[in-house]
């Protein structure tokens, strides 16, 4: 069965455009899954971390993808763990985090798993690309538009950052 899902790439650590495009590379290279689109390059100042922290750099990419939400979780930490990423649950600077925003249209809970991802909707660094990609996306936890979570003020937060034309192949 595929699965319509969308994926938050972030980084503030060292040459954080690298770690996208690697990450993107690897992503692609997950079996089961298709790239469907791929947002542009944002940028916004870190939020609820310790002390001072280099701006993230923020992408979403939308794929068909074939297993289940606990296998694309698998398949991501082993990525981050690729691409260096050793601050796994501290609030701290990190090469690469991959975060699963939606799976299909589904809704769970479990000790590892959350999806919708729990801070979507407080997120305009996450919205922002999201709705770049499905500007009518609809919340599978809520029943309303994404885009109405997203007022003028929050907006202004996320900056364009590489105009990559959002692709699909
Ligand atoms: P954060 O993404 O909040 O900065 P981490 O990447 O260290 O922090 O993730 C913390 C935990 O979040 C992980 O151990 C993971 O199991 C859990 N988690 C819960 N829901 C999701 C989700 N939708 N996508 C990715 N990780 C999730
Ligand atoms: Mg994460």
């Amino acid at each position: 069965m595929t699965q319509g899902i969308y994926i938050l790439l972030g980084s503030n650590l060292g040459d954080r455009e690298k770690s996208l495009a690697k990450a993107l590379g690897r992503i692609e290279g997950i079996e089961g899954l298709e790239l469907v689109a791929a947002s542009s390059v944002y940028i916004s100042e870190a939020q609820d971390m310790q002390g001072e922290n280099p701006s993230f750099l923020n992408q979403v990419i939308k794929a068909d993808y074939d297993y289940s939400p606990g296998e694309l979780l698998s398949a991501l930490e082993n990525i981050e763990i690729e691409l260096g990423r050793t601050d796994k649950g501290k609030k701290s600077p990190r090469t690469i985090d991959l975060d699963i925003l939606l799976f299909d249209d589904r809704t769970m809970e479990t000790e590892r798993l959350t999806i919708p991802h729990s801070e979507l909707l407080n997120r305009p660094f996450a919205m922002v690309p999201l709705l770049q990609i499905d500007p009518d996306l609809i919340h599978p936890g809520t029943g309303k538009q994404v885009s109405e979570y997203l007022n003028d003020e929050s907006q202004t937060e996320v900056i364009l950052y590489k105009d990559y034309v959002a692709r699909t192949v």
